[in-house]
């Protein structure tokens, strides 16, 4: 991967003050199989973790096994909420039925606002070896439900990797961290999405926006979030943070850690969910299985 932006930041300017945050929940992801029968962990969406508003659902998919992934996800509508596909390993194929196309490679995020509705499949692009990434929903407002479908497409090394302190490294998807501003536009919840890599014995602090709500999810190693009680994580676990504070302090004292960090603000809406469709009201999700059956997507 490489690195776009690289800034040092032993004695960052801008070390955040204020509350630190703790983790009030972990939760375990359940295995489960979505698309044509690729197998997933489902860490929120499930009943542990309803949602986290704004975030309605979030999927590790990993495996080495073809059988596992090759059925993919073929044509498929959404609308009302975006969805968000971080690669670690491996190559997908995206497209839709307005005859958008790319490929996700590792490293890479696409960044899909389904708005009033696309129909689209996301095939793998490969007959072996490992297949490792998550997607996320993200929820519109009411306001935005039915706007118009966008994708932000982001090759990896557009991505910025900045260093927090020593030993800690963040990929900068969305939101900012040390100082670095990452690509994809999230206007309604001013999401945050990083991507952090500490090695055994280090420790960071980074800002977190007030009133965001956030957690962050462990996929390799064992990680130490905030100081609270709740505070050793590994790797699968997903830990939920308070609200509270302005920031939140990442260590790694017993053994390296990847994981993500993710934060945005919540709508406070209500939520109609039927499968890939995720409105406010059950009249909108009619209005939704009507347009989608009548080949209004
Ligand atoms: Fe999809």
């Amino acid at each position: 991967m490489s690195i776009a932006t690289h800034r040092s930041a032993a004695t960052p300017p801008d070390a955040p003050t204020g509350a630190l945050r703790e983790i009030t929940q972990v939760v375990r992801g359940r295995p489960t199989s979505d698309g044509a029968g690729v197998k997933l962990t489902r860490v929120i969406g499930q009943p542990a973790l309803d949602m986290l508003d704004p975030f309605l659902m979030l999927d590790e998919f990993r495996s080495d096994q073809a059988d596992d992934y090759l059925a993919g996800f073929p044509s498929h509508p959404h609308r009302g909420f975006e969805t968000v596909t971080y690669m670690l390993a491996g190559r997908m194929r995206h497209g839709d039925n307005q005859g958008n196309s790319g490929l996700l490679t590792a490293g890479s995020v696409q960044w899909m606002t389904a708005g009033r509705g696309i129909l689209h499949s996301e095939m793998p692009e490969q007959e072996d070896g490992l297949m490792w990434g998550f997607q996320l929903w993200v929820n519109l407002p009411a306001k935005d439900k039915m706007t118009a479908p966008r994708y932000q497409d982001i090759a990896p090394e557009r991505i910025p990797e900045v260093d927090l302190a020593k030993g800690v490294k963040a990929r900068v998807i969305a939101g900012e961290a040390g100082g670095v501003t990452g690509p994809v536009q999230a206007d309604a919840t001013a999401a945050v999405y990083l991507d952090l890599r500490l090695q055994q014995g280090s420790a960071t602090e980074l800002a977190l926006p007030a009133g965001h709500n956030a957690f962050v999810y462990v996929y390799e190693g064992q990680a130490r979030v905030g100081e609270g009680s709740r505070s050793d994580l590994l790797r699968g676990d997903l830990g939920v943070l308070d609200r509270d504070g302005e920031r939140v302090r990442i260590a790694a004292p017993q053994a390296p850690a990847r994981l993500i960090l993710v934060a945005g603000k919540p709508f406070n809406e209500p939520v109609a969910k039927y499968g890939p469709f995720v409105m406010n009201t059950q009249q909108q999700i009619v209005q939704a299985i009507e347009d989608f059956r009548s080949g209004r997507f």
